[in-house]
């Protein structure tokens, strides 16, 4: 393509008729006009200088094709007017042919010498003259050409190798573009975005890779799951921001604890994973030495409060190991039998680490049995509600329930609150449940009441989980009231401290609407938290209910008898009502008469009955007189 241009564009040139231009130096006009006629012939434009000094000036405004130059002139002679020309102008550029008449040989080499193209004799032969401009017209036409070509060519390889250049630049680029695009879709494939840590697909990798090797090699790698204690809460409480910033914390501190070689990486959430490379102490027992050692390490780094936006926040972390192959013997088996011991961590009161044991997976399967039934149970409608009676210590009448939710899992049978209640409110389940809890429960209050017991009272557990859920649960107890037309002390709460120890905005502004609405709330379980009696009366609790662990010691214990005393004195002294639960003895309720507790609850009067059962026990009451006396009549009904 480049070629075809330079030659047509030489083409053009050739033919495109330029006339040419020779200047005739000479002092002679008759001689000019001789050659000019000979010239013009052959269509050649002419311009006449009759001496040196013009003829100097006309080939500096018009530069001329060829120039004919006398030697022999007056003034300025013709060699003169030569070497001034070849100053300026080559050879090339502007041929001249001297018009001598010397015939000396030596002369001309001479003249050659300073620059003449070429020469003619006089007196002038036409001919030769003709042939030798136009020899020297020719010539320089040529090289014109010649040059133009080059020039052009030069153009042309510099456009190419500027077009190369660039589109190279631009491929550059573009390679450039793609390696940074396909860096970043590894990374995002294979890292976590917050922490940059490994995610769980690079993770799970490297654990395929880890347990080939060890599998090679007889090595023991150890996985390791972890769980932040607590997460959850300072993310709700101080807000996504502060949450992320902690997690790059904690991630800064793990990776400080595990070794170069080992992995840590983020599954998700507050959810990390370690993979923790076998250095060849081949002794079960040293294995599992050094691991400890590692999370001995991992909690005591935990244990430095993390400064988060101003905060100083204590965060903990619960671990769980498993070993390779002894606890798995593929990736699967190993990160589930891990998660199972992070799991008992949890139980075990969290901010600690345990080893995976078989026993261990019965009870996590047991766990994710109930977890799945749990998700169905409202609908299947597998809940009902049992009433524990709640006995006016004075009256000796049944002034309270406390309904206690009961669970026939159709699949699993009879479950245990204290089994599936924690369930419950770790997956968020207790909300529905909790709201199935009162609505149900109001519509027993309002049939005792709408049955002869018009002061009848329903409490109803709460848990901190609920509180939690904006304000779903006054809306549901605000509904459940209405729809069975029931005055706010038809129910109370029964809120455990963990409520108060995860007060929140929305907990805070729960418990004021409550207030608002006259819901008495009652502290549950009183003695096992870390409330004082004052602390809690800034949240207007009504009662409190002493917990039965205290109950069940005050006649072996002077230790736990002096602090039920003392708590029934000071919380008369706040003007909040006392509750004893899990009174079972005689001996139990004489003491707690003695001592002026209003309300008694327990095995010695009834166990949680189903709602029929309840109202036989109230009937059976009404019968019975009013004296604490006869409250062991009612007991006779278990
Ligand atoms: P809690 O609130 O402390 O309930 C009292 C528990 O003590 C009940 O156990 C009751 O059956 C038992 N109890 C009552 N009197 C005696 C006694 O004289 N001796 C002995 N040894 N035990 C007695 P239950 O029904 O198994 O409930 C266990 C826990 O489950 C409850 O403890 C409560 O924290 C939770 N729970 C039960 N129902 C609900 C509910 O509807 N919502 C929520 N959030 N939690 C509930
Ligand atoms: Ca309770
Ligand atoms: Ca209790």
């Amino acid at each position: 393509m480049t070629d075809i241009k330079v030659a047509s564009e030489i083409q053009e040139v050739i033919s495109s008729g330029r006339i040419l231009n020779v200047l005739i130096v000479d002092d002679s006009k008759v001689i000019r006009s001789a050659i000019r006629e000979i010239l013009e012939l052959g269509n050649i434009q002419v311009t006449e200088a009759s001496n040196g000094k013009d003829a100097l000036e006309l080939v500096y405004n018009n530069t001329p094709d060829l120039v004919l130059l006398d030697v022999v002139m007056p003034g300025m002679d013709g060699i003169s007017v030569l070497r001034t020309l070849r100053k300026s102008y080559s050879k090339m550029q502007l041929p001249v042919i001297l018009v001598t008449s010397l015939g000396s040989s030596s002369e001309i080499v001479q003249a050659l010498d300073f620059g003449a193209s070429d020469y003619v004799t006089k007196p002038v032969d036409f001919d030769v003259l003709w042939a030798r401009v136009s020899n020297q017209l020719m010539q320089k036409q040529t090289a014109e050409y010649l040059r133009l070509a080059q020039s052009n060519l030069e153009k042309q390889i510099k456009q190419r190798t500027a077009e190369l250049n660039n589109s190279n630049k631009q491929l550059k680029e573009e390679i450039e573009v793609r390696l940074l695009a396909e860096d970043q879709l590894q990374k995002q494939a294979n890292y976590d975005e917050l922490t940059g840590l490994p995610n769980r697909s690079l993770a799970t990798d490297r654990l395929y890779q880890t347990l080939l090797k060890s599998k090679r090699h007889n090595l023991q790698p150890c996985l390791a799951f972890l769980d932040l204690d607590n997460f959850k809460y300072i993310n709700d409480t101080f807000g996504h921001a502060a949450g992320d910033e902690l997690l790059r914390e904690a991630s800064r501190r793990l990776t400080e604890c595990a070794r170069e070689s080992d992995t840590v990486a983020r599954l998700g959430g507050d959810e990390f994973l370690l993979i923790l490379e076998d250095d060849r102490t081949n002794k079960e027992q040293q294995r599992e030495t050094g691991i400890r050692h590692i999370g001995e390490r991992i909690i005591e780094n935990f244990s430095k409060p993390f400064i988060i936006e101003g905060h100083e926040l204590n965060v903990t972390a619960s671990l769980g190991f498993a070993i390779y192959p002894k606890d798995g013997d593929d990736s699967n088996k190993l990160m589930r039998h891990a998660d199972v011991a992070m799991y008992r961590s949890k139980n075990e009161g969290k901010n600690t680490f345990c080893f995976y044991s078989p026993e261990m997976s019965a009870k996590a399967i047991m766990r994710m049995n109930v977890e799945s039934e749990l998700r169905q149970a409202i609908e299947n409608k597998e809940f009902t509600l049992h009433y524990q009676p709640i006995v006016n210590s004075k009256t000796g009448h049944i002034v309270k329930a406390e309904a206690l939710l009961r669970w026939d899992c159709d699949k699993l049978g009879m479950i245990t609150p204290d089994c599936f209640i924690p369930i419950a409110e770790e997956t968020g389940l207790i909300v529905p449940i909790g709201a199935w809890v009162i609505k149900t429960a109001c519509k027993q209050a309002k049939q005792w009441r709408d049955s002869g017991w018009p002061d009848m009272c329903i409490t109803i557990n709460v848990s901190a989980r609920q509180f939690q859920a904006n304000s779903q649960l006054v809306e549901t107890i605000k509904k459940a009231l209405k729809e069975n037309d029931l005055p706010s002390d038809a129910i109370q709460l029964e809120l455990t401290e963990g409520v108060l120890m995860k007060e929140t905005d929305c907990s805070q502004k729960s418990m004021a609407q409550l207030d608002e609405m006259g819901i008495k709330l009652l502290i549950d379980d009183f003695g096992t938290g870390y409330a004082s009696l004052s602390y809690l009366q800034r949240y207007n609790f009504d009662s409190v209910k002493i917990d039965r662990s205290y109950i069940s010691n005050i006649l072996i214990s002077k230790q736990d008898e002096k602090l039920v005393k003392a708590v029934i004195a000071m919380a008369r002294s706040l003007g909040m009502s006392v509750v004893s639960e899990g009174v079972e003895s005689k001996g139990q309720l004489d003491f707690l008469i003695k001592e002026n507790c209003e309300y008694i609850q327990g095995y010695y009067f009834s166990k949680p009955v189903p709602s029929e059962e309840f109202t036989t026990l109230l009937k059976k009451m009404s019968k019975a007189g009013h004296s604490v006396q006869s409250l062991k009549i009612v007991s006779g009904v278990n």
